[in-house]
């Protein structure tokens, strides 16, 4: 007899569930797909127990027939999809027909749920896999599913489940941010007694997101607005033959496919320890996907430090034959028809974005007033990557404080290891925050600021244009008053960033200054090296480093940029290696090109402890506010440090 059995259907959707169903998140993104898939404008998820006890989902959707009902539990039966063709053009949410089988197999399941077209309703009960009971009943339209007791049959996978609070935030952050790309819908997610999303529908993302976290975390963000960009297909080769009747014939499909890209992502000063604050939804679908992923990375290269992620919430558009969504049984994942092309109309966008609001990082004196209206309870849980967003924010409003105060060392330490001032660290942080009273009894003797005279706080860097340098404190920071209140410049790193800016639009053109040195330099490279020094050749000769291999292991260096220095420019190319090496072995030229860049540009800039007159400081002010980018260095450190009017007036209980 063979030894090849057909797994029983109860043992293939455990299985299935194996992939579909990983813990209670999933079941709940599950579910609410296909409640967003059957129209629903009304979605309520009730959880006990982070999701082991209970999951509840009610929605107002198209319910289900009696004979559907029962079908949705079979393997592979699904009502969107009809043939192999509707797979290469998915518009719904859920096509593999494997979740209800796949969860029923794993919990205790009661669907209840009433189509229109039926005057009464039909309740089913399944345990495990099998069915329990099957009966008519007086329900109200739509569909209410109740998954108890997940894994109750699965030891194995229960042990896996991790604490109570851990798997609440999973699915408070998958309800937020399915909430998100739904503005125009109601969502309701309530854990036990307590509520932790409520939201009505709204007619914009923008005002979604203010819904869910409140208006700081919207002033953290900058907005993209709606993208667009179009791809030019090339048109289909035909045989002459067929080519002839297709010339007659109207062409059906134009050679053009237009992505859109929508939603919001963080301000360089926002920077998160993982990348769990990005959320990218394609077509609806929210997704983990590496190529998106990187044009994020891109456009950030050089506005913040590679080891830091930013917050994004990114909504891309496109015809659904642009991208195979049929990748994995969860279908987190998806693969791009046109992967280049995406990655840079995401990397492109986000920068010009960043680029146009240009804003600066400013510090407040006192804690900030309570916010209205405040974050919602689900965006605030312990491992909500967005309660931590909020909590970060709060830290970088006091981070100057925090930066001043011994006891907490750590908040900026890039600033402390790169200064090494023997004097005490800088006392810029005002005694303690004026509460809402305190200044309702401001003394009117030391005079009124006359209203009008406050300027509306601008966060845009386009006013460093007319700061006038004060002067400089420890020869590193540059002191400037401008329009509304008063700058700190980092001299070092304002100057890194005009150059890095000059040296890459040098670079672009063709035309790198180059000196040739006197005498060649040699360089001696470790294997690795010279295996990264011969993938990077070319860049470099294009980036004004003439080199050419000698003999063996050793580099000749006939000339530099000419903004580099001579002892520095072993220093440099070792560097450019390393980073080559590192992390960025298989990066993108473009990527590549920019750390070369940064690196002379590091070298090349005025250094701290340096005394600079006045005549130095305009220039660099004004050099720098014509950069693009004038927030934050090549390496990502912040340049400019902002105290508006308004704090200072509410530092000195004025207002
Ligand atoms: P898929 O979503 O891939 O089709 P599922 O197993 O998730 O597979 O669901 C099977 C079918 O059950 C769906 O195709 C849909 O017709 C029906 N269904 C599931 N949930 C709902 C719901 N909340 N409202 C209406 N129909 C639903
Ligand atoms: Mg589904």
């Amino acid at each position: 007899m063979g030894r090849i059995r057909v797994l029983p259907d109860q043992v293939a959707n455990q299985i299935a569930a194996g992939e579909v169903v990983e813990r209670p998140a999933s079941v709940v993104k599950e579910l609410l797909e296909n409640s967003l898939d059957a129209g629903a404008t009304e979605v309520r998820i009730e959880i006990e127990n982070g999701g082991r006890r209970l999951i509840r989902i009610v929605d107002d959707g198209c319910g289900m027939l009696r004979d559907d009902a029962l079908l949705a539990f079979e393997r592979h039966a699904t009502s969107k999809l009809r043939n192999v063709k509707d797979l290469l053009s998915i518009s719904t949410l859920g096509f593999r027909g494997e979740a209800l089988p796949s969860v029923a197999s794993v919990s205790r399941l009661l669907l209840e749920t009433r189509s229109a077209d039926e005057a009464t309703g039909t309740r089913i009960e399944i345990a495990g896999g099998k069915m329990l009971r099957c009966e008519e009943a007086a329900l109200g339209g739509g569909t209410v599913i109740t998954v108890r007791d997940l894994f109750y049959n699965v030891p194995a996978r229960r042990k896996f489940l991790r604490t109570e609070p851990t798997e609440l935030a999973h699915i408070a952050s998958l309800v937020t941010h399915y909430s998100l790309a739904h503005p125009d819908k109601s969502f309701r997610l309530v854990s036990g007694p307590n509520e932790l999303l409520s939201v009505t529908p709204v007619a914009s993302m923008k005002e979604r997101v203010y819904q869910v976290f409140g208006s700081q975390i919207l002033d953290e963000l900058v907005e993209i607005g709606v993208r667009e960009r179009d791809l030019f297909l090339p048109p289909p080769s035909v045989p002459p033959s067929q080519a002839i009747a297709e010339y007659r014939s109207e062409p059906e499909d134009p050679p053009m496919r237009r992505f859109r890209l929508g939603g919001f992502f963080s301000r360089p000063q926002v920077q998160k320890a993982n990348r769990n604050s990005i959320y990218i939804f394609v077509n609806g679908r929210l997704i983990r996907d590496r190529l998106v992923m990187h044009a994020l990375g891109s456009a950030y290269h050089n506005l913040i430090p590679p080891s830091a992620y930013p917050f994004a919430l990114l909504f891309l558009e496109c015809d659904a034959e642009e991208v195979d969504v049929n990748v994995h049984p969860s279908k987190t994942e998806v693969r791009f028809r046109h992967g280049n092309f995406v990655h840079d109309f995401i990397r492109d966008t986000l920068r010009e974005r960043l680029m146009e609001s240009r804003p600066a990082p400013s510090f407040s004196p006192a804690p900030m007033p309570a916010r209205s209206p405040v974050a919602q309870a689900g965006a605030q849980l312990p491992y909500s990557e967005f309660s931590q967003m909020v909590a970060d924010a709060d830290a970088g409003a006091e981070s100057l404080a925090a930066a001043a105060s011994p006891a907490a060392p750590a908040a900026m330490p890039e600033f402390r290891t790169r200064l090494d001032f023997s004097f005490p660290p800088i006392e810029v942080a005002p005694g303690p925050a004026p509460s809402g009273k305190l200044s309702s009894r401001r003394l009117d003797m030391h005079g009124e600021f006359p209203a009008d005279s406050i300027p509306v706080p601008e966060s845009s860097l386009s006013q460093l244009s007319d700061l006038r340098p004060l002067g400089q404190i420890h020869e590193s920071f540059i002191i400037a008053a401008g329009r509304d209140g008063l700058w700190i410049i980092d001299q070092h790193v304002a100057h890194e960033r005009i150059l890095f800016e000059q040296v890459l639009k040098q670079r672009a053109a063709g035309r790198v200054e180059t000196q040739r040195l006197l005498m060649p330099l040699i360089l001696t490279l470790t294997p690795e090296q010279q295996i990264d020094y011969a993938r990077i050749a070319d860049e470099l000769t294009a980036s004004g480093f003439e080199t050419e291999p000698f003999g063996n292991r050793t580099i000749a260096v006939k000339s530099a940029p000419a903004a580099v220095a001579g002892p520095d420019l072993e220093r440099i190319l070792f560097e450019i290696l390393e980073t080559a090496e590192g992390e960025l072995r298989g990066a993108s030229l473009d990527d590549l090109r920019r750390n070369i860049c940064a690196s002379i540009a590091c070298r090349a800039a005025i250094k701290i402890n340096m005394r600079l007159d006045f005549a130095k400081m305009e220039w660099l002010l004004k050099a720098l506010a014509a950069t693009d980018c004038p927030m934050s260095c090549p390496h990502g450190r912040p340049i400019a440090m902002h105290y508006s009017t308004r704090e200072i007036l509410k530092a000195f209980h004025r207002i």
